[in-house]
């Protein structure tokens, strides 16, 4: 399909066939000229299969290129997966941002955080507001989800009308903001809408999420009927979850503590913009240990299981306040995010193991999903009615599904695509037309890596095989000098028979350097290589593994 003229196109540069890195730009003008606007900039979290990598940042070298032409950055929500690279990432754009009020001060607190953190302004927009940026008018839509202020982006263009749904659920009776515009969405609809680009995480799953006022109800139950201590652990920035624990917890006469960083800071962003308007203040950790068992619930980060966060600590007693002794109740107001599973589990059992009741949505309505499942997905797009419909924030099996189902929901056409595909959505026949560079980076310590570069496929190497590390020191003449250096790092002992590794590789070492011709021992490269080369087949051959080998020849 030729690119020409005075296009709309969309491509995702992180997003698409992940959950997770969220970053869409929306482009107007012809192939060489085209003025651009990106929404969100979002990180994925890095898991066992990336050993040393905290996160997963999506590449933008696209958007530096084309800094001149991007308007702006505009914000859907405050999740990580949206707004998560900012700090690490925003310095190289420098471009305006823009967000609504929650999210603007969920980004300064996480800023004043993080020392050394660049400043980044945000420009506020009202709930519901609207802006221009360029030939783009964009109009902020509210939308259920698990964290206030969730927005669907209505970007008006000379070429028709963008939903940019953002992460949304339907839900009535959201307990906090407001409920999913649907009389905003409708209207879109009788206006006209050319294309949606929409949430796939839950397009698998049938019927309607449940609302996030039943599960405070049921929340409201488990505590009130605790005899001893509760734990409630939740996502920390589902301020409607800690609003239903909050409200639990003063109908039977409980204090609510927070433990840990990021729910005292998703609080006092939560009080700053009216959230927790009505709740009680909360006590500081240091007043657990004071207030008698049946007066208290702790609030804890760490529903992941993330090692270093609150649930994980108290669960192994490691905690300085808090501890949790038999009898008590643990609720998992929360689901483990694939590649957390085991990490959760791990911290569940260490609970069990101590008599703590433990209970998960696994037996009760303790946590609901902030995205839309497929019966919401058909009112999304019975409201919208859409030309065009591109699944995004979904793995390949998710986007799948929210294709299939569109089409039969009578959408005229989908498109399926990629990171770093190019669509055009109008005018002429929408589709994918070209490829703009996008990848991955990674946070590896205070760095930013690419992903094709061999940092983490050798650190994983090395987790596999170790190392060994062989000095020796060889005359102008080919003699050498001293014994060969042996040095073994993550490597067993001794092979099956009982005879040192070391003893292994030293030989080795020997043996090629003396069957080399002399003339040949002059060349430390050559040297080098031969070393190497007989270490790895003499280990492979007592191991069945082949380590890393580095040797380093001394001429003297
Ligand atoms: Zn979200
Ligand atoms: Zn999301």
């Amino acid at each position: 399909m030729a690119s020409g003229g005075d296009e709309l196109v969309f491509a995702p540069l992180g997003g698409v066939g992940e959950i997770g890195m969220n970053l869409a730009i929306y482009g107007l003008g012809d192939a060489r000229r085209r003025q651009w606007i990106a929404v969100d900039l979002g990180v994925s979290f890095a898991g066992e299969e990336l050993p040393g990598i905290d996160l997963i940042l999506p590449d933008i070298r696209y958007l530096v290129e084309e800094r001149r032409n991007l308007l702006g950055i505009v914000l859907t929500h405050a999740h990580e997966d949206h707004f998560g690279a900012l700090i690490d990432l925003w310095p190289r754009l420098k471009v305006p941002l823009y967000g609504t009020p929650f999210t603007a001060a969920l980004l300064e607190a996480k800023r004043l955080g993080e020392p050394g953190a660049p400043e980044i302004p945000v420009n506020v927009v009202p709930l519901n507001g609207r802006l221009t940026l360029g030939p783009f008018d964009i109009e902020y839509v509210s939308m259920a989800h698990s964290i206030p202020e969730s927005n669907g982006l209505i970007i008006r263009t000379r070429h028709g009308t963008v939903l940019h749904t953002g992460d949304w659920k339907i839900d009535p009776t959201p307990v906090i903001g407001p409920p999913t515009d649907e009389r905003k969405l409708r209207a879109l609809g009788n206006e006209g809408c050319l294309a949606l680009i929409g949430d796939s995480t839950n397009a698998v799953r049938e019927g309607r999420s449940p609302s996030e006022a039943d599960v405070a109800k049921s929340l409201a139950e488990l505590i009130k009927s605790a005899r001893g201590r509760v734990a409630v652990t939740t996502f920390a920035s589902n301020v409607a979850r800690i609003r239903a624990v909050a409200e639990a917890a003063s109908a039977c006469d409980r204090e609510v503590v927070l433990v840990g960083r990021a729910m005292e800071r998703i609080a006092q962003v939560a009080r700053e913009t009216g959230y927790l308007d009505g709740i009680r203040d909360f006590r500081s950790v240091e007043t657990y240990g004071y207030l008698p068992p049946n007066k208290v619930v702790a609030l804890c980060t760490g529903s992941q299981g993330e090692p270093r966060a609150a649930l994980a600590r108290i669960a192994e007693d490691d905690h300085p306040e808090v501890t949790f002794a038999r009898g008590d109740r643990v609720i998992f107001s929360s689901r483990a995010i694939p590649g957390n599973e085991k990490a959760v589990m791990r911290i569940i059992n260490g609970l069990v193991g101590q008599d703590i009741e433990v209970i998960t949505d696994r037996t009760h309505l303790v946590h609901v999903s902030g995205h839309p499942r497929r019966a919401e997905l058909e009112d999304m797009i019975g409201w919208v009615r859409p030309q065009v419909l591109i699944p995004v924030h979904g793995e390949a099996l998710h986007m799948a599904e929210h294709a299939a189902l569109a089409r039969r929901a009578g959408v005229g056409k989908v498109v399926v695509c990629r990171d770093g595909d190019l669509v055009r959505l109008a005018p002429g026949d929408p589709g994918i037309i070209d490829e703009v560079p996008a990848g991955r980076l990674y946070k590896d310590g205070a760095l930013l890596v690419e992903a094709e570069q061999r940092t983490v496929p050798d650190r994983r190497r090395l987790g596999f095989a170790g190392i060994v590390s062989v000095a020796l020191a060889v005359t102008d003449k080919g003699e050498l000098v001293g014994d060969p250096e042996i040095e073994l790092t993550g490597i067993p002992e001794t092979d099956a028979g009982g005879t040192l590794i070391a003893r292994i590789a030293y030989d080795a070492v020997l043996e090629a350097f003396e069957s080399m011709p002399r003339p040949r021992r002059r060349d430390p490269d050559a040297v080098a290589e031969a070393a190497r080369r007989a270490v790895r087949a003499a280990l492979a051959a007592v191991w069945r593994k082949k380590p890393i080998c580095h040797v380093h020849v001394l001429t003297i």
